[in-house]
């Protein structure tokens, strides 16, 4: 239990959740916006191994920690699936039952609880297809933070979305979250009829999000508007399921973009305007891509007083191009 204190601050708490193990919660009304949580990574992998994972990585960064950070690290929950374990056979060049056990749960942990690399009081937050946190790695601090992207109630659990699953049927997101060796029982992927109201929505996004693609590939005025449709009805669906997270951001951003492509600076501004409203509830305003965008909305809002057309701005939104990683890729450099 004494470690239990240690997750504790005046906004949350770690506890039972029921059915899932330990969850963090809110102590008390939080407001959106509100970064609840803020830390450098537990295992410092001092390399960027959002591709590949390093088993030799692991246990070195593992023996580096002071004693009292293994054991917080050992005290995490442990799951290992087939999959991982069959990585870090091939990269051990050993069978899974020859390599040490203290090593196994080591690897075990690092299974259950890595997103990026594992970090103490972030690996505690459980996943939700609907969350009410968004989790992110800064750069400019060096540390994973967490926002909220709701207000959130005392007693409420605060969850984070692992990978982004936003657009995406139940299927296609259990299949991402395998990976972490467990079953998502969120309001999205309950098996009740709000819950297949809900999916109904995800299956609906999910085939905007494949026609938006086509669209943009066509690259005529005519598939831009098309695309500018489909990315203002995105935005539509994700706000009215309570999806205020980088995804609907992504939708935003996707919008200014393609009114630039139109050449419609004034419409591009709104849309800026809101992909920032946004992007500053899930990731703050000390973020490297918050201050992008409030420098693109400042150019934008220049150009839209002149009823110019800016190609400085057109630019960057080819250069930023937020659809290919809609998640924070965490970099633990
Ligand atoms: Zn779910």
């Amino acid at each position: 239990m004494g470690t239990m204190n240690h997750y504790e601050t005046d906004l949350i708490e770690v506890r039972e959740s029921a059915g899932k193990g330990l969850g963090v919660f809110a102590k008390v009304n939080i407001p959106r916006g509100t970064r609840v949580l803020s830390e450098l990574p537990l295992l410092d992998l001092g390399h960027d191994n959002s591709k590949n994972l390093r088993p030799h990585d692991i246990l070195n960064a593992f023996e580096l920690l002071p004693r009292e950070r293994q054991s917080f690290y050992l005290s995490l929950h442990s799951c290992s699936t087939d999959s991982f374990a069959r990585v870090v056979e091939h990269e051990m060049k050993k069978d899974w039952i020859d390599i040490p056990e203290v090593q196994r749960t080591i690897f075990s942990i690092y299974a259950a609880n890595a997103f990026g690399t594992v970090f103490l009081r972030g690996s505690r937050f459980n996943h939700s297809c609907l969350p009410n946190t968004h989790f992110s790695f800064n750069r400019s601090i060096e540390q994973e933070t967490l926002d909220c992207v709701r207000d959130i109630t005392a007693g409420e659990e605060l969850t984070i979305m692992y990978p982004d699953v936003t657009n995406r049927s139940r299927s296609q997101r259990q299949k991402e979250l395998d990976k972490w060796g467990f079953t998502c029982t969120c309001p999205a992927c309950e098996d009740t009829p709000e819950g297949k109201k809900k999916e109904l929505k995800r299956i609906e996004l999910q085939k905007l999000d494949r026609e938006l693609g086509v669209q943009v590939l066509i690259g005529t005025d005519m598939s831009f508007r098309q695309a500018l449709r489909i990315a203002q009805e995105m935005a539509a669906q994700q706000e009215s399921e309570g999806l205020a997270i980088r995804a609907l951001a992504i939708s935003y951003y996707n919008a200014a973009k393609f009114c630039l492509e139109l050449k419609d600076t004034k419409m591009a501004l709104l849309w800026a305007e809101k992909q920032l409203e946004v992007d500053l509830w899930c990731v703050g305003d000390d973020h490297p891509d918050t201050q992008n965008e409030l420098k693109v909305v400042n150019w934008l809002r220049n150009a839209a007083i002149d009823s110019e057309y800016d190609e400085c701005v057109a630019k960057w939104y080819h250069l930023a191009d937020m659809s290919k990683e809609p998640c924070e890729v965490i970099n633990t450099r």
